[in-house]
């Protein structure tokens, strides 16, 4: 990173770029979800507020690094909840902070809404929530809508209309060339199809226009119950069937914390309004619940809500796998979970929290009716389980002993998951830490699928190079 790099653009890019120690460079790095992303120095960070300008960046760059013969390292960042350091965030290179693409627009026929690439879907939701319409997307207010949809993205709203990526109609990308272009079904399908699940290996998307539907109110919120209780909730899992009613979808989750050791704490969306629907039923009757706040609201107040519960700024990690649903199976890998926390409990400041979201088997159906993504998600052999693993704790000091924790843990569901028959090779990009490789999960085809589409519209493979942060295809 040269000082003539910054010369360059601050001649086109004035007042949008931020040097270190000034505020909004500061307040840029603080605004990320994880300690990890916020301890990383880039030189600078721009942020763009139009396509012109990420376009105006990466020409200006490619000029740049030609000139001085040098290699800019450069970090795309939506809204900035990746956990894992480097994702959206370089030291010492440029970063692209998105933040201030962000508008939501409703087209005249009201069935498309077009969000900047940096949006948020807490301002996605209070957009149409008063339109009586929404979109598939995120659960929590703050999560940028970039690497969500870029990623695939899972919502409440997937058993209904499947994964978010797969509603989008169009995408307006930057490529590395500083072209803008639009990928659709007629123009460029090739790239639209690899940005539905491709991350940020083939451009800078700056708008998403998303298909929208009609949606009222929901009926959502958060039990807690004691871990006690797990034994009900596995039978209540088995009585949602195979093909549950699809306007419900929920997430388990186990908890395990030195001071309060283990809970239980489910979110449940039901995105209609209605406070007793059967799907539910058998997990609302278990009992006792410490806590239980659901009730009939809208989706952005859902997300506040949920976002309430996070908790931003410090060392944190997910990890992820998939394996067939089968509730024996939900048991037996909450027990290696179980016996796992041996090797973390002492860790200054840990917390360990296993999540289940079983995903309906409908989904890959619905993403081929739209034209297919390039996830590698297959349903058609049942319903999945994605099993997360979130892990949090004070000190760089104990980075190494949670990762190799975390890292044994997901081996041993995996060995688990095969002995029983029940694995998926599938691994939510999402949800993988840095070390994990989930496009090795998307399968050998559409990999290479993907290496060919990255070759035609990157062909010098800067976002493989330069942007080292995300999961590579290469
Ligand atoms: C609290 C929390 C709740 C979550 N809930 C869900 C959930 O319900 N369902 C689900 O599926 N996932 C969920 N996730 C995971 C979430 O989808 C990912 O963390 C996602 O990457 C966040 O996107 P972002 O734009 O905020 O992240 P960033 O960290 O800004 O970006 C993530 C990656 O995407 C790239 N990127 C971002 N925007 C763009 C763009 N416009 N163009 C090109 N590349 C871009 C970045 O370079 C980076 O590699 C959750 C995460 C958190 C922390």
């Amino acid at each position: 990173m040269t000082s003539s790099t910054y010369n360059f653009l601050s001649k086109e890019l004035e007042g949008k770029i931020a040097q270190p120690h000034s505020n909004a460079y500061e307040a840029s790095l603080k605004s990320y979800f994880t300690l990890q992303e916020t301890e990383l120095r880039p030189a600078f960070i721009i942020s763009p507020t139009s396509a012109d300008d990420v376009s105006c960046i990466l020409k200006n760059l490619a000029a740049c690094d030609a000139e001085t013969g040098s290699r800019t390292k450069v970090a795309v960042r939506g809204g900035g909840h990746s956990p894992f350091a480097g994702s959206a965030n370089v030291n010492d290179g440029i970063t692209i902070d998105l933040r201030s693409i962000n508008t939501v627009e409703v087209n005249e026929t009201r069935g498309i809404a077009s969000i900047g690439g940096g949006a948020i879907w807490g301002h996605v939701y209070e957009k149409l929530d008063p339109l009586g319409l929404s979109v598939v997307g995120g659960h929590v207010y703050d999560v940028g809508i970039g690497g969500f949809t870029l990623g695939g993205g899972f919502s409440s709203l997937s058993p209904r209309y499947g994964m978010c990526c797969d509603m989008v109609e169009n995408f307006e990308v930057v490529l590395a060339s500083g072209e803008i272009i639009n990928a659709n079904a007629n123009e460029n399908p090739d790239l639209w199809t690899a940005l539905k699940g491709g991350s940020n290996n083939f451009g800078i998307v700056t708008r998403f226009d998303m298909r929208t539907f009609q949606q009222g109110k929901q009926w959502a919120g958060l039990v807690v119950y004691p871990v006690a209780t797990l034994d009900q909730h596995w039978k209540a899992f088995e009585s949602m069937g195979n093909d549950w009613d699809p306007y419900g979808s929920l997430k388990l989750s186990i908890t395990f914390s030195p001071q309060t050791k283990f809970a239980i704490a489910v979110n449940f969306e039901y995105t209609k309004e209605d406070s007793a629907p059967d799907v539910f039923r058998a997990f609302m009757d278990i009992t006792p619940q410490y806590r239980n706040t659901m009730k009939i609201t809208t989706l952005s107040e859902t997300a506040k809500d949920i976002q309430k519960l996070q908790t931003n700024g410090v060392r944190q990690i997910f990890a992820t796998t998939s394996f067939y649903y089968s509730a024996v199976h939900l048991q037996n890998v909450y027990s290696l979970f179980n016996d796992a926390v041996a090797s973390v409990e002492n860790i200054k400041g840990v917390r360990w929290t296993l999540t289940y979201w079983r995903i309906h088997s409908s989904v890959t159906s619905k993403s081929a009716a739209n034209g297919g993504n390039s996830t590698g998600l297959d349903t058609s052999g049942g319903s999945l389980v994605l099993c997360v693993l979130t892990y949090s704790w004070e000190d760089a000091s104990d980075d190494e002993a949670m990762n190799g924790a975390a890292k044994l843990f997901i081996e041993e569901v995996d060995r688990l998951s095969s002995d029983a028959g029940l694995f998926n090779r599938y691994k939510y990009v999402n949800y993988s830490a840095g070390y994990q490789d989930p496009i090795s999960g998307y399968g050998d085809e559409m990999k290479a699928k993907l290496q060919a589409i990255s070759k035609k519209y990157d062909p010098e493979g800067f976002f493989q190079m330069n942007v080292p942060g995300g999961f590579k295809i290469f």
